[in-house]
């Protein structure tokens, strides 16, 4: 197996010598750096390093070059290789262009021209953009393998459960690859066993749950302690943000989630509006990030592990977890934020998980490569799931009961819809009923205009709509409002039961409940901003109000 590659485009021969200096001097032990002259060579390269089934990792361009630019060579090399990092190399006068390519070549990062010293101003970022990549790729003969069919709910809970826990896999469909026959033969797997995961050692799970393959991935399970000063239920942002605080506060933090960590915004395919990231950066990326940091920081993290209940006695909180056992700690903050309510259109819960899909399902998009595929919904989270559907999809649709988009999602995914030309709007249209064999294989929509009722050919249906807060496993002296969103601070004394339920002589704390001692944050808390930045901030927040609790008892 060959190196990685990084792929250097200049048309000045001595810049392209320079940057191939440096970057051979720190990766050429793990990575061939290769040059290219011009954009037209580069995309031969591209095209090459394709057909040798080499990995290319990093793309690092300049822009202005007689014929082909970089830019070009940026959207072109994406098509080939989607997870490959880009980087455009700019002149100081060239930075429009690329502020303009983040949008349009999807750049991961711009740099300027000169790079000295690279100690400071080059090797940071590739050393980023190698971290990143790295953490998505999986050598052709290596690591863990999913044989299954790709309409079964089992297959698609494991897919689900091993991507959004950031585990790269490669995923065999028993029905189209032979590879996956040959493996099913050699491990003696029968095919009543499937979904089977197939571990570099041989070994294999049969059918496995998502406990089980945390548990064969030596993931800890338990808690490592009797008391915690903050346990955090919940690693959406919010939730990771009060661990990263909580751990580097010097307080016994423990974190867990029933999933995966990065909730709701680690399906995101990118999000654009989060500080910090001017090219936007994936749920998973961001995931990824937080996770190590709060890890390096101390926090504990179990994945994946259910709170069910609380009780509460003498100030300590004792949770009743999904394994049946208990852990007790001083504070609690949930930060458990929404989840999509079932659609109830006929045949959606009978195809969940055999082309129904709630959410991005980022794991399921590539096997609906040259298919047509429907996304329910008209929020900014339907656009990016449309768009990186679209990514793979012939046809995506956007069905949406309203007549625009202009409502319910940002203008920038509005824009980039409009210039994206497998993606058609159906507005003023519902879902009426869908159905299939064993798998989505028909949709009828509904006109909310006339009322007509049509049927159409579609493989998979991706809903975001509906969402409901995850508040039901608090105890009822945890106040919510009418919708089940968690009551905190100044807004719990409108709450009629308040008086009854409160008996501190204090005011609850900004993100306190009506239950001292344990918190709210992020979207299960009634009147949040549903933002990642604003999860992040009362996560963040909330540990400072820990704080102030715990010096209080
Ligand atoms: C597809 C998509 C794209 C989005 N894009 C953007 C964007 O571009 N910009 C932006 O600002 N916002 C975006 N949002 C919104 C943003 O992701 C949310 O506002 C944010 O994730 C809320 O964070 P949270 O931590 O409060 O909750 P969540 O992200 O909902 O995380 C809650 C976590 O709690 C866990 N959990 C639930 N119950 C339990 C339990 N009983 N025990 C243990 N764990 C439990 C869940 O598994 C989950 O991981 C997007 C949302 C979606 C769905």
């Amino acid at each position: 197996m060959n190196k990685p590659v990084i792929l250097v485009v200049d048309d000045d021969p001595q810049v392209l010598a320079a940057v191939r200096r440096d970057l051979r001097s720190r990766y050429r032990e793990s990575y061939s750096v290769v040059g290219a002259a011009s954009g037209e060579e580069a995309l031969a390269t591209v095209r090459e390093l394709k057909a040798r089934g080499d990995a290319l990792a990093v793309v690092i361009t300049d822009q202005r070059m007689p014929g082909i630019h970089g830019t070009e060579v940026l959207s072109r090399t994406r098509e080939i290789y989607p997870d490959a990092r880009r980087v455009l190399l700019t002149a100081y006068s060239d930075i429009d262009a690329a502020v303009r390519a983040i949008n349009e070549s999807h750049l991961d990062h711009y740099l300027s021209k000169p790079w000295d010293p690279p100690e400071e101003r080059l090797f940071p970022v590739v050393d980023d953009l190698l971290d990143t990549w790295q953490a998505g790729y999986l050598p052709e003969a290596k690591g863990l393998r999913l044989v299954g069919h790709q309409w079964s709910p089992r297959s698609h809970e494991i897919k689900n459960f091993l991507a959004s826990n950031l585990i790269p896999y490669r995923w065999l469909d028993v029905a189209r690859d032979e590879a996956a026959r040959a493996l099913l033969e050699a491990g003696g797997v029968s095919p009543e066993d499937l979904p089977a995961l197939f571990f570099e050692d041989g070994s294999v799970l049969r059918q496995p749950e998502p406990r089980q393959v945390a548990e064969r991935l030596g993931r800890p399970l338990s808690a490592a302690f009797d008391v915690y000063d903050l346990v955090i239920v919940g690693a959406g942002p919010a939730g990771l943000a009060a661990a990263v605080y909580g751990a580097s506060e010097g307080l016994r933090t423990l974190l867990l989630d029933r999933h995966s960590p990065g909730g709701q915004a680690g399906t995101s395919s990118r999000i654009e509006n989060y500080l910090g990231f001017p090219a936007g950066v994936s749920g998973s990326e961001l995931t990824r990030r937080a996770v190590a940091q709060a890890q390096r920081l101390g926090a504990e993290f179990i994945v994946p592990l259910e709170v069910m209940g609380i009780s509460i006695a003498d100030g300590y909180k004792r949770l009743a977890l999904g394994d049946g056992r208990e852990i007790v700690t001083r504070t609690v903050l949930a930060a458990t934020g929404m989840e999509y309510r079932e659609h109830q259109a006929p045949g959606v819960a009978d195809l969940s998980g055999a082309g129904v899909y709630y959410g991005a399902a980022t794991a399921e998009a590539p096997a609906f490569r040259g298919r047509r595929v429907l996304v329910v919904g008209g929020g900014n989270s339907a656009g990016q799931g449309a768009m990186y559907l679209a990514r793979f999809a012939s046809e995506v649709q956007i069905v949406v009961r309203r007549d625009s988009l202009r409502e319910t999602m940002s203008q920038y995914l509005i824009d980039q819809i409009a210039g994206t030309s497998n993606i058609r709007l159906r507005s003023l249209t519902e879902i009426d009923r869908v159905e299939g064999d064993g798998r989505v294989e028909r949709v009828a929509l509904r006109s909310l205009e006339d009322g007509a009722s049509r049927v159409e050919e579609v493989d998979a249906v991706f809903i975001f709509i509906g969402t409901r807060p995850r508040s039901d496993w608090l105890p009822a002296g945890v106040l919510r409002d009418a919708k089940g969103f968690v009551l905190t601070g100044r807004d719990l004394r409108a709450a009629d039961a308040f008086a009854r339920t409160w008996k501190e002589r204090r005011e609850p704390m900004a993100l306190e409940t009506s239950a001292p001692g344990v918190f709210a944050a992020g979207d299960v808390r009634s009147g949040a901003m549903n933002r990642v930045a604003s999860a992040v901030g009362e996560g963040a927040m909330s540990v400072r109000l820990v704080h102030e609790y715990l010096s209080l008892t």
